[in-house]
């Protein structure tokens, strides 16, 4: 379903104007319950705003258009059943917006309010309080004789839903206040969510999702994650779900004794509240007329991105109470109250075509390339969608329109697909299973997300750490072969293959930028010696994925040749220590590739060579035909590094106990496999009996 009669240009007035007014008002109503109700946005506040704001054109243009259900006359969303209704005895309001981004939306604002006044050019400046406008959801609390009795969401302004559980579980909300605090207060703010706490939940989310738990998901931004948290039925969730808290106004109060505590200031009442315990952020400030209000505007700006929470713009209030209460209000906000805005950090575009990125380590990142949109103050044309499992989970598809994120420094992400605008047709994602860079296999292997380019030597995405990994000190040892040097070479086309760095001219080098003449020679040096290797360095040096130093070392003691480490099989290659499946595997696809092969090759043609020895016979390892049985919890070691380091004397490590057993290890809280090796006369070892079977004595 699309809306393309939603989109057009319509002559104004005529029916035309009817339809389009009521068109947005089922629009406004359908996004107002996804977001307010359902706590899950459909399409970005950006984009709900500029609907909301044509139709309050339209309803201002042709009042006859008006009708008492648009959503331009009321207050959020409805309450859910789920939750005990709260009637509020002071409503709980929204706040007109200026959506005039620049300084001159403050300059408008405070205009109006010296116009409503009635203030002249000669009068003083009005006094305001400009405060952060946090990205969460309005939350009132109710104190009765200092304790918090009650929390309500604002619901329709008029009721909200009771929540009580979920808020006790914020820290930073006092239960009781100090002795002195009024009969009843109701205090109003924000309950949202810090980013840091929203990237940790969504990640938890994601694990969850990834185990099959089902009903998880994660959330878009701070602000849904947090009305998710407060809106749950079960209060052990919402505590997993680290909430916040700003105060920044009051709702209904009782004084507890005649005169008691006593305000004329808005600035003064939040510095009370926040005398008696109630977190207030800290720059709320008192400022001057519309100069003031500018310098405030612009300096939160800057603040903005360094703030741990997300704010979608600044809000400004007349300070003096008594101008407040001539201000007045109107039917969803009240008058001397303006939330000035800051560019959206949440945007709608289109997805022009979906690539795949190949970093230096061979990962394979798929990339939405979008049309250009201006998100958190910057054209963004780009979004990583990570791995194939989150694009995926998320369901982009070229054409998709998406929203899309950025808050803070944090790369721009895309949060949704607005799968209304969704073109017909438009087929799912899949990941390639070839490289796009150099067309080897691309893998993904069990119990990882990325997939992976397995051409690591030949991937030109990948030369560059190829390369560098190869000169390394524990691999070929080339001293002098700096990350710098080798980007240049390669930059420079002097080195496409690592049998290239062993033909390099010495007038190459010194070309190069910080190479003396000397540091060239010695590099030509430190080249020619690195020839001369072994052939675990030399496995090492080829950067096969999971090859670390140790199994490069048993692969060389097992196989002794470098053609029969090549030549193994899967199989084969599980038979050495060390060596299991994945790392089987692994080896095996590196060898499999020809051009691995041909580098390999011109490798040794370079002259790069290393004593071979025989393969390991079975029958010489020091525990060769020794069968062991590993039970109960060791001391010393895992079981499952004391399983390893058995199998890689030649023991075979058993899972029961029989006859043929020659020892059962037995740690701690050993069961039935011990009674059963003391029934059948089993020698039975402790921790120091099988370190001495691992230093090959006689335990
Ligand atoms: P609002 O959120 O713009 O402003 C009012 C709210 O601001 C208050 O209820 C309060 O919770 C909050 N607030 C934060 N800091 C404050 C401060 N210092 N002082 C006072 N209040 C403060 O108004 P609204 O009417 O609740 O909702 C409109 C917003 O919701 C818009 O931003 C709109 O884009 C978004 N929205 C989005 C969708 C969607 O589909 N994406 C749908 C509906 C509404």
């Amino acid at each position: 379903m699309s809306h393309p009669d939603l989109f057009g240009d319509l002559p104004a007035g005529g029916p035309a104007d009817a339809q389009r007014a009521a068109d947005l008002r089922s629009l406004l109503h359908r996004y107002g319950h996804a977001y307010y109700t359902l706590d899950t946005p459909e399409v970005p506040d950006a984009e709900y705003d500029r609907l909301f704001r044509e139709l309050q054109a339209l309803e201002l243009a042709h009042p006859e258009l008006l009708s008492p259900d648009s959503p331009t006359q009321r207050v959020g969303g409805a309450v859910l059943a789920a939750f005990e209704q709260v009637k509020h005895r002071v409503s709980m309001l929204s706040i007109r917006t200026e959506t005039d981004t620049e300084p001159s939306g403050a300059e408008a604002f405070d205009a109006r309010m010296r116009k409503e006044l009635g203030l002249g050019e000669s009068d003083a400046p009005v006094t305001y309080v400009g405060e952060l406008k946090f990205d969460g959801l309005a939350m009132s609390l109710r104190y009765e004789r200092g304790v918090l009795v009650q929390a309500a969401t604002r619901g329709d302004g008029e009721t909200g839903e009771e929540v009580t559980a979920n808020i006790r579980t914020i820290g930073q909300i006092p239960l009781r206040l100090p002795p002195h605090a009024p009969d009843v207060l109701e205090v109003r703010g924000e309950v949202y969510m810090r980013r840091d706490a929203f990237e940790a939940l969504n990640e938890r989310q994601r694990q969850r999702i990834a185990a099959g738990i089902k009903g998880e998901k994660t959330f878009v931004n701070p602000r849904n994650a947090a009305a998710g948290a407060v809106r749950q039925l079960d209060s052990g969730i919402a505590a997993e779900r680290p909430l916040s808290f700003f105060a920044y106004g009051l709702g209904d109060i009782t004084p507890a004794t005649e005169g008691g505590p006593h305000w004329a200031s808005h600035f003064d009442m939040l510095m009370q509240l926040k005398a008696w315990g109630l977190p207030v952020a800290e720059q709320t400030a008192c400022v001057q007329g519309a100069l003031g209000l500018v310098a405030f505007h612009q300096r939160i700006a800057a603040e903005r991105d360094a703030l741990p929470y997300d704010i979608d713009g600044v809000v400004y209030k007349v300070n003096d109470l008594a101008l407040q209460a001539r201000l007045g209000f109107v039917t969803r906000e009240p008058r001397w109250a303006v939330a000035h805005k800051y560019p959206a950090q949440e945007e709608m575009t289109t997805v022009q075509a979906i690539d795949v990125q190949v970093g230096r380590t061979g990962k394979l990142t798929p990339v939405a390339k979008l049309a250009p949109v201006f998100v958190g103050g910057v054209t963004v044309t780009n979004a990583t969608l990570h791995n194939e499992l989150e694009a995926r989970r998320k369901d982009v598809r070229v054409g998709d329109t998406v929203i899309v994120r950025r808050a803070g420094d944090v790369i721009p992400e895309v949060v949704s697909v607005v799968l209304d605008r969704r073109p017909q047709g438009a087929p799912p994602f899949t990941m390639m299973d070839h490289c796009p860079v150099c067309g080897s296999l691309a893998e993904r292997e069990e119990g990882e997300a990325d997939h992976r380019c397995t051409g690591g030597l030949f991937c030109s995405a990948q030369r560059k750490q190829a390369i560098w990994h190869f000169a390394h000190r524990r691999a070929m040892d080339v001293d002098g072969l700096g990350d710098k040097l080798v980007d240049q070479l390669v930059d420079a086309g002097h080195v496409t293959t690592l049998a290239d760095l062993y033909h390099l001219k010495p007038e190459t080098l010194s070309n190069m930028a910080r190479m003396a003449e000397k540091s060239a020679v010695n590099l030509l040096e430190a080249l020619e010696k690195s020839k001369s290797t072994t052939l675990a360095r030399f496995l090492f040096s080829l950067g096969i994925r999971h090859v670390g130093e140790a199994t490069a070392k048993e692969l060389a003691r097992h196989f002794g040749q470098l053609d029969a480490v090549m030549a193994a099989s899967e199989d084969a290659l599980l038979q050495v220590a060390d060596v299991g499946p994945v790392v089987a595997h692994s080896i095996h696809t590196f060898f499999a590739q020809p051009h691995h092969s041909e580098v390999v090759q011109a490798l040794r043609d370079a002259g790069v060579t290393w004593p071979e020895g025989d393969a390991l016979a079975p029958t010489e390892m020091p525990l060769a035909g020794t069968t062991v049985v590993l039970t109960g919890t060791l001391h010393s070691m895992g079981r499952d590094e004391a399983k390893e380091k058995l199998e890689a004397l030649g023991a075979k490590v058993a899972g029961s106990v029989s006859k043929k057993t020659d020892y059962v290890v037995a740690g701690a809280e050993a069961g039935s496999k011990l009674e059963k090796a003391q029934a059948l006369g089993v020698p039975v070892l402790d921790d120091t009996g099988l370190a001495m079977l691992l230093a090959g004595e006689k335990p």
